[in-house]
């Protein structure tokens, strides 16, 4: 199954299984200020988590577009991307435990065909700081699907000797972690105001045998070792604890949320550790290597990042954001201008935008037709932004490399900012490159800079009122 079979099938199964398929929400959170954008399909649901009464009913299903900026460092890697899909599904006081497990494993072993032998999974181990018992219950749901595969269900605390022991012989298949483990608003459970609701996780993983385990992100593999040699593909919340002036009691209406990666699970199933070789990011890829002339092979990484960064801008601007100084326009603007400065480096120093956008939009008018009915809109949008930001890119770079021997300041940066468009993580990102050291205090200068000219821009067009 590809991607597009994978989204169809999911969202079949969840239907057949009675629940409502509703639409994404917009990149753009609406009613929430706290947040630039949606970052996984729970966060438009969190009020009917909380106890809101959902107009759809108690199960439902969609595929969410999500944007995380905060992944934008690890951009590059064979898993992550800023912009990406999240297959999810909610119980809201409806089913549990005994029922969700069971169904995420058959749609992942007989639906899409990934290898039983090959999942691994995490529990919650527990808090006995603040009362909260092991999720025995998951790992026994998850033992009894193991059993019936005919595969190994041997249970270790990571962290422990015989967690090691384990390791150096293949892993153990359900390993119980602490706190990555434990869901609540906020994440810690010791600062959970009275009443507040939270839950243990069960993570989902995908073994690539062939990737060889990198020791420099500790001795021994494990499921949330970031090797990239176990591949989460989802997890699933269970909301069940409430907490008290004392401790924790269970919540009469238990809920589910469960979010999987749409391309990390047709990743597995074309038995690639590699998103980027699935059918919504190949594409790209391969434009970008015949416009370059360069092999994805030897700029892998460069080649990740421009694909990425520009699928994200075509959604954000499908979703009606424009590249800009402020908030969500900035940060698409940051993605737009780091795909052309890693352009740079294959070679493709002229505009490029026109040769790829179609490509984008291509992959997913089928299934987002906003997508389609956008798309020349949304060339023009990034085009512009493309062609603005090419008539000083050079200059800049240049600018910048001027600066070799020197600390670059606050005030420098501020000048590449404003005068020839370089977001200031750009910059940073570039002078390290270059091996150029930056002041220790850029962060505050900048922003003095940056304040003052707001005032004056300010203080100007009251003037001229
Ligand atoms: P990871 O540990 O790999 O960073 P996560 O635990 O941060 O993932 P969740 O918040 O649990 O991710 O999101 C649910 C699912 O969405 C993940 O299991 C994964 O399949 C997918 N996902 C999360 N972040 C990304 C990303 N940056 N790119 C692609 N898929 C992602
Ligand atoms: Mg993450
Ligand atoms: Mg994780
Ligand atoms: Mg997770």
């Amino acid at each position: 199954m590809n991607a597009d079979e994978i989204r169809r099938a999911y969202l079949d199964f969840m239907t057949e299984r009675g629940h409502v398929i509703i639409p994404r929400s917009p990149l753009v959170p609406k009613d929430d200020p706290t947040t630039l954008f949606t970052g996984s399909g729970m966060q438009p649901l969190l009020p009917y988590l909380l106890g809101a009464q959902h107009p759809a009913g108690t199960r439902l299903a969609d595929s969410q577009t999500c944007l995380r900026v905060q992944d934008i460092e690890e951009v590059g890697d064979n898993r992550h991307t800023t912009f990406f899909e999240m297959l999810g599904n909610w119980s809201l006081g409806d089913y549990f435990k005994q029922e969700q497990i069971p169904q995420v494993w058959t749609f992942l072993t007989a639906k899409v065909g990934l290898d039983p032998d090959r999942i691994y999974v995490s529990c919650f181990s527990g808090d006995p700081k603040n009362d909260i018992p092991k999720d025995e219950e998951s790992a026994q749901l998850w033992t009894g699907l193991f059993q019936e595969a005919g595969v190994s269900s041997d249970q270790v605390d990571v962290g422990t000797e015989e967690h090691a022991a384990a390791v150096g012989t293949g892993g153990a298949r359900i390993a119980f972690y602490g706190k990555k483990n434990w869901w609540c608003r906020g994440g810690k459970a010791e600062d959970m105001p009275v009443g507040e609701p939270g839950g243990p996780d069960t993570e989902i993983f995908y073994l690539f045998p062939t990737v060889e385990h990198d020791p420099t992100f500790g001795e021994h593999c494990h499921q949330n070792c970031d090797c990239g040699r176990f591949i989460e593909l989802g997890n699933s919340v269970f909301m069940e604890y409430r907490r008290t002036e004392t401790g924790f009691e269970p919540l009469p209406k238990k809920n589910v949320d469960y979010g999987g990666g749409l391309a990390r699970i047709a990743a597995a199933a074309i038995d690639s550790p590699d998103v980027f070789r699935i059918g919504l990011l190949w594409p790209i890829i391969e434009r970008l290597q015949e416009l370059s002339g360069r092999s994805y092979e030897d700029e892998t990484v460069s080649m990740r990042v421009i694909a990425d960064h520009l699928r994200g801008a075509t959604f954000l601007a499908v979703d009606g954001v424009m590249p800009g100084n402020k908030a969500q326009g900035y940060v698409m603007r940051r993605l737009l201008r780091r795909a052309i400065r890693f352009a740079f480096d294959l070679g493709l120093e002229e505009n490029f935008f026109p040769q790829i956008i179609p490509t984008i939009a291509e992959i997913y008018e089928a299934h987002y037709p906003e997508v389609g009915e956008h798309a020349e809109y949304v060339e023009k949008v990034l085009v512009k932004e493309e062609q603005a930001f090419r008539r000083t890119l050079r200059k800049g770079l240049k600018q910048l490399r001027a600066y070799r021997g020197t600390t670059v300041t606050g005030a420098e940066l501020f000048v590449l900012y404003d005068t020839y468009g370089f977001p200031v993580e750009l910059s940073t990102e570039e002078a390290g490159r270059q091996g150029i050291v930056v002041s220790e205090t850029w962060r505050d200068e900048f922003d003095e800079h940056m304040t003052a000219q707001r005032e004056r821009s300010q203080r100007s067009t009251t003037l001229h009122v």
